[in-house]
């Protein structure tokens, strides 16, 4: 029997979602969650695609080796279970893959020794991302484990654009510099969006826009990227749901100083207090939204402020690229949020930007061109699929080692 699933792992720090693909045709068979792991009030929602059934079970679930253990569980009693010799392999969503990084990689002790090494530069998200790859190993040593990493795609970015303008010793020192995030979302948008231009990936240049809860823009040439929002955190960059996004650096020596506020309290303060919910009270565009539309001014500054930065991104990054072939819209925003999307590119008539109001508004799944027939520049809602690129590179990974043994 051929091996073709793959089971993609998404381990956050009191979370575990997972999805079972069939890579014969990119058809998911499972998918689910495992919520506040650790607490008294664990959550685990389990979806069989194969029968459409949906099984929630509440109760405690100690850490991430249990959740594992009920995931394991649950797709077993829908025959698809962790043993089963179809699944070829576990793909594990890894956020910071640091400058080492650049490609999946099949996990050994070497790579399982580098993720950990990287926890300084990602002290929430490293650690759970081991400890889902340590459970997975250890309930099928034999299977190939794939790390995944979110940076990966952003280590095309020149120096140019992934160092910051300081101090070059104290930057190597402790290892400053912009890595980026959302990469495997960033690598398969820019992909589906030369796909729906009709062209090969190296032949178009694309600015893409991942906004969700978590924003960041990229600019991405002939196939690689050259530049994108977030730095050495996911805090730089565009307005998001809870961050702020870029912000004057010495605003933190300020609050430090004036304010007499601890680093944690400014760390919680700029990551989960600013952006939109700082603004405005609500970090759901659809509520912001509707706040507008009823006169509400908070919420309208709000959303001025948040497409103030993101045309600014858009503007940079055509600068960036010189020429460009597209700009794809995605995540939760990007691809629902028509009034965002037309607010984006308004004015930007004159470097060939434009929606056109009926396909702007219209409702669609797939990818789908937005911009006026014949715009010069293509703009386009391309919606991510981030485990289904996860299952695609963990994929080609073990299929191609294979082919070596
Ligand atoms: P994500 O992080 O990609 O799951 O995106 C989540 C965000 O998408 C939510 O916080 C909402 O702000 C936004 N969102 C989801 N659906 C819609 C919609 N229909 N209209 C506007 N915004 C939406």
């Amino acid at each position: 029997m051929t091996a073709t699933r793959v089971l993609v792992l998404n381990s956050g720090s009191s979370s575990l979602k997972y999805q079972l693909l069939d890579m014969r045709d990119s058809s998911r068979l499972a998918t689910g969650i495992v919520e506040r792991i650790g607490e008294r009030t664990s959550r685990l929602k389990h979806t069989a695609l194969t029968t459409g059934e949906t099984r929630e079970t509440a109760g405690p679930v100690a850490d991430h080796a249990a959740a594992l253990k009920a995931v394991a569980e649950e797709l077993g009693r829908d025959g698809l279970g962790m043993d089963s010799p179809e699944l070829a392999a576990i793909g594990h969503r890894v956020v910071h893959g640091g400058s080492s990084f650049t490609e999946p990689e099949i996990v050994d002790d070497a790579v399982l020794a580098e993720i950990e090494r990287l926890v300084p530069l990602a002290p929430l998200h490293n650690p759970a991302n081991l400890t889902g790859i340590r459970t997975a190993r250890s309930l099928r040593p034999d299977l190939p484990q794939v790390a995944v990493f979110d940076t990966a795609f952003h280590t095309t970015m020149p120096e140019s654009a992934a160092r910051y303008a300081i101090d070059v010793s104290t930057a190597d020192e402790y290892r400053i510099r912009r890595y980026g995030f959302h990469g495997t979302s960033h690598a398969y948008v820019s992909r589906e969006t030369a796909k729906l231009l009709g062209r090969a990936p190296e032949d178009v240049n694309v600015i893409v826009l991942h906004l969700g809860n978590g924003a960041s823009a990229s600019a991405v040439r002939g196939g690689r990227c050259v530049d994108t929002s977030m730095g050495l955190t996911p805090l730089e960059g565009l307005v998001m749901g809870t961050r702020s996004g870029d912000v004057d650096p010495a605003v933190i020596f300020h609050l430090t100083r004036v304010g007499g506020m601890s680093t944690d309290e400014i760390d919680t303060l700029l990551n989960k207090k600013s952006g939109l919910i700082g603004l405005c009270g609500d970090n759901d565009m659809r509520e912001i939204r509707s706040r507008v539309d009823e006169g509400d001014e908070q919420a309208r500054l709000a959303f001025d402020i948040y497409i103030h930065r993101l045309k600014k991104y858009i503007g940079a990054y055509y600068a960036v690229l010189g020429r460009v072939d597209a700009i794809a819209f995605t995540a939760g925003v990007g691809e629902n949020a028509a009034a965002v999307r037309e607010a984006a590119v308004a004015g930007l008539e004159g470097l060939g930007l434009a929606v056109d109001a009926g396909l702007n508004a219209a409702r669609g799944d797939g990818a789908r061109i937005v911009s006026p027939e014949g715009a010069r520049v293509t703009v386009a809602v391309v919606p991510t699929d981030e485990e289904l690129e996860i299952a695609t590179q963990t994929y080609a990974l073990v299929g191609a080692s294979h082919d070596l043994t």
